[in-house]
């Protein structure tokens, strides 16, 4: 990015997850200006006028999301989904680990916009670790004055509690997640009422992503117009890509909003390791359609409004490198394994219709596989894409009709051979 970087900026400064070298760097300036010196609605309005969208993976404008809360109903609430789970998906996690305090300004700022006193942060079950620095930040900022009662003089209190979930990737579906935060099995709920009217506890509660509110204190401090200097103008700002496979660094890379993909993989990633040849990728984490790598895919602009452009979608930008050397199916099994395994059982198309899709690719996989079986594949997606309760049965789909449509010869060499062609190079990966 031949920008300054927005939420990597001070990635290289030595301890800055301590307060004090967080305020040295500019940090809280953005909380003690909206609390001393603007209303909450203004704070909603440079949110709303700089273009964010919501970093999770739908990419809902997040001042639009804030505005839908109810005047006058009291208490509100701010959760923050820190429920990383899509595979691929590790950038949440290094904001929280490298720059605690970041995501915490965002979360008094973002709750001071919508008149909540209250706010949660729900971390994956996994990330104990990340629970303990979230607290230790927390604990630094209430002791600092940054958080607590009456910050910075202002009257305004905030209290932030951490949650730590169990480990189920259907929490990190916003209903569901406020099922478990409320002590309930993670179900998701029937819509409407949406959360900004019922949410957690019946009140009104907005559920923001981690890397959306690391944004806003950024955005508060210097503002809408020069958030909106980067990116597109559907797409502003940057996006944390994180980028896995074999590819020379993998990892987390800040990128202006419009980078093609090209310079993620080439140019930040290093491109793919001595031997390595790019079969396809899946640009959104497991739940996006697979590309093959052609060049139109690989110059596509990582933005919001280009990845659905050529059926995709570019979710959370966790991209997934398959190389040649891989088979196709055999990824495919391992994609349809995790939404077999996550369906949380709620609804019959996803709970009955993730397994039969496991199955079936692991018999095509093992070279037990019917003339009929692609037929059968793409019957049981349609038989789930709309039809289930949440998008996780869609989701499940995804990469079946895209594997399928990219890639129809090397399923129905498997079904031929009665072999998987790869098979030495799938072992190794297994
Ligand atoms: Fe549960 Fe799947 Fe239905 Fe979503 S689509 S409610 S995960 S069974």
């Amino acid at each position: 990015m031949s920008k300054e970087p927005i939420l990597f900026k001070h990635l290289a400064v030595p301890d800055i997850n301590k307060l004090g070298v967080y305020v040295e760097n500019g940090g809280y300036e953005g909380l003690r200006k909206a609390v001393t010196d603007m209303k909450p609605e203004d704070v909603t309005k440079e949110v709303s006028d700089s273009g964010l969208r919501g970093r999770g993976g739908a990419g809902f404008p997040t001042g639009r999301k804030w505005s839908f809360i109810p005047k006058g109903v009291l208490p509100t609430y701010l959760v923050v989904n820190a429920d990383e789970s899509e595979p691929g998906a590790f950038k949440d996690r290094e904001l929280m680990e490298r720059n605690p305090h970041q995501l915490l300004e965002g979360v008094a700022l973002s709750a001071y916009a919508i008149g909540c006193r209250l706010a949660f942060i729900y971390v994956r079950g996994e990330f104990l670790y990340i629970q303990e620095i979230l607290d230790a930040a927390l604990a630094e900022a209430y002791a600092g004055g940054y958080l607590g009662k009456n910050i910075f003089g202002s009257g305004y209190d905030i209290e932030i509690v951490v949650h730590r979930g169990a480990g189920a990737y259907i929490c990190g579906e916003e209903s569901a997640l406020l099922d478990s935060l409320e002590g309930y099995r993670g179900f998701p709920r029937l819509r409407p009422p949406f959360p900004a009217v019922k949410g957690l506890y019946g009140q009104p509660t907005v559920i923001n992503n981690v890397e959306t509110l690391a944004n806003v204190p950024h955005i508060v401090r210097h503002g809408s117009a020069w958030f909106r200097s980067y990116g597109t103008e559907k797409s502003p700002g940057t996006k944390i890509c994180s980028i896995s496979g074999p590819v020379q660094k993998p990892g987390n890379y800040e990128l202006e909003m419009g980078t093609p993909f090209r310079v993620l993989l080439e140019e930040k990633a290093g491109g793919m390791l001595p031997g390595k040849t790019l079969k396809a990728y899946i640009p959104g984490g497991a739940s996006a359609p697979m590309l093959p790598n052609r060049p139109e895919f690989i110059d596509v602009p990582i933005t919001y409004e280009d990845y659905p452009a050529v059926g995709s979608t570019m979710g959370s930008a966790s991209f997934i490198l398959i190389p040649e050397d891989v088979c196709i199916i055999y990824a495919q099994l391992r994609i349809s394994e995790f939404f077999a395994h996550e369906s949380c059982g709620k609804c019959i198309p996803c709970r009955e219709g993730t397994p039969w899709l496991m199955k079936t690719v692991r018999r095509i996989e093992r070279g037990e596989g019917r003339e009929d079986d692609l037929p059968l594949l793409l019957d049981i997606c349609d038989n789930i894409l709309g039809r289930s309760f949440c998008a996780l049965g869609d989701f499940s789909t995804s990469n079946i009709v895209a594997s399928i449509k990219y890639f129809y010869d090397e399923y129905e060499e498997h079904i031929r051979r009665r072999a998987c062609p790869h098979i030495s190079a799938t072992a190794a990966v297994a």
